[in-house]
């Protein structure tokens, strides 16, 4: 593959300067993955502007990759590959318990035609109520059998003939619910997922959250998941731009036009943001792949299972939102959050890198993370968007003038095609060269 690019000599630009053979290496492994790319639309990617580019990643992150070259687990490709990572979580009591408080007030409010003092309703009322109390004690997923019997009295008192069993679960007692209370599994809410394609078709996609959505919420938020996979720490290029190419999600830096394949490939709409990323000083891109390629010498080439934007100066490390999750942990002492297992891994790992003792204090929220940040460039901002977001500190930074010195996120992109700064946050090229060589990317 790589042999048909080489073959048009007048397209590459070879770096003479110092860090020409990183550069070069980058470059490589760029055009490698971008062979498909260019058969499926004849464009020209000129090497001129990815070589600006690769330049600025090495001139800018340069000190990362230093340190990175002399860990254990370097994987020779820009990235440290970390064996048995935990991907699981532990249970979310309150989204559980949020999403039955809301299909209680969506019965209660819209779909009670009785007298609230008839039999049914105080049936359904005090069933409801089992069940959120269940949640709010915390009991688990399985529901504690000193609580069996209860259930199956308020079952028989009503004429049912439902009895629940030793070593059922929550799910099992909702499916229950419905069954006594059908018109709530009516209670449908379209949420609109829908999106273009780069072929611009239109492809319809909706989300039931109504009482599908949220009894699927409640069941998985109980259900506690344990599983381990491998975790990535990248300064590679193509890690940068399939950032948000997820396995079976995408988000708005997606760049769809590297999935010609692929029948879900779409461009997001913060396109640019990769390249903002890739240039600038501090932003690491940190991702779970299957623990069955853990020996894959190409992690970038895989969807990424989770993806989570990490930037880091020598005593800092600011960790942003979870893809596709979200939801950050506060508890830092809650080891079934795999949030708070991979803060604990990175502070290890960069600990490692710059020979500092692993001892860290932590600070939640965007409010407290962005009075260490300030940015520029085209990606989304969300660090400053959500509030799932810390900053690590090391405690050798405690009193140092220095602890307040800012973490700089993003640059502006440098068009891969011209090698141009520009400030369009939509596309990886800029205006120029998107009007000349129409390519919507
Ligand atoms: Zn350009």
């Amino acid at each position: 593959m790589l042999k048909d690019m080489i073959s048009n000599p007048e397209l590459m630009y070879r770096p003479s300067l110092e860090e020409g053979a990183v550069v070069d290496e980058m470059f490589n492994t760029l055009m490698e993955y971008n062979v498909p790319f260019k058969k499926a639309y004849e464009q020209t990617w000129e090497s001129w502007g990815i070589n600006r580019e690769l330049r600025a990643l090495f001139a800018n992150k340069g000190w990362i990759l230093e340190r990175m070259k002399n860990h254990p687990l370097y994987n020779g490709n820009f990235q440290i590959v970390i064996p048995d990572a935990y991907m699981g979580r532990g249970i979310d009591y309150d989204s559980a318990l949020q999403a039955m408080g809301e299909i209680m007030n969506h019965r209660r409010l819209k779909m009670c035609f009785r007298d609230i003092n008839d039999s049914h309703e105080l049936f359904i009322r005090s069933l409801e109520n089992k069940i959120y109390s269940l949640i709010n004690m915390r009991a688990g997923y399985i529901i504690p059998e000193k609580y069996i019997e209860p259930i199956n009295a308020l079952f028989e008192s009503n004429g049912k003939r439902i009895r629940m069993h030793r070593g059922q679960s929550i799910t099992k007692l909702l499916a229950r619910y419905a069954e006594c209370c059908p018109e709530i599994t009516k209670w449908k809410v379209d949420k609109d997922c829908s999106f273009y394609d780069t072929q611009g078709n239109f492809h319809p996609r909706k989300k039931d959250m109504g009482w599908n959505g949220l009894s699927a919420i409640i069941g998985d938020s109980l259900n506690p998941i344990n599983r381990t996979e491998t975790m990535v720490i990248s300064i590679h290029p193509v890690d940068y731009l399939l950032m948000s190419n997820g396995d079976k999600w995408r988000s708005c830096h997606a760049i769809g036009k590297f999935e010609v394949d692929k029948a879900n490939a779409h461009n997001g709409c913060y396109m640019g943001g990769c390249l903002s990323y890739l240039q600038d000083a501090c932003s690491v891109v940190v991702y779970y792949i299957p623990k069955a390629e853990t020996n894959n010498p190409h992690p970038e080439r895989l969807g990424k299972m989770k993806r989570m934007m990490v930037y880091l100066d020598k005593g800092k490390i600011i960790m942003s939102r979870l893809y596709p999750d979200g939801r950050d942990s506060k508890d830092t002492s809650n080891n079934d959050n795999m949030t708070n297992w991979m803060r604990k891994k990175i502070q290890e790992v960069v600990s490692e890198l710059f020979d500092m003792p692993n001892e860290w204090d932590v600070k939640f929220g965007k409010e407290e993370v962005c009075e260490y940040i300030t940015h520029e460039g085209v990606q989304y901002p969300d660090y400053m968007c959500f509030d799932d977001v810390s900053i690590s500190i090391h405690k050798d930074l405690e009193g140092e003038k220095f602890a307040h010195k800012n973490l700089h996120i993003g640059r502006y992109p440098i068009c891969p095609i011209c090698g141009d700064f520009h400030k369009n946050e939509m596309q990886l090229v800029c205006p120029d060269c998107l009007n000349k060589y129409n390519i919507p990317w």
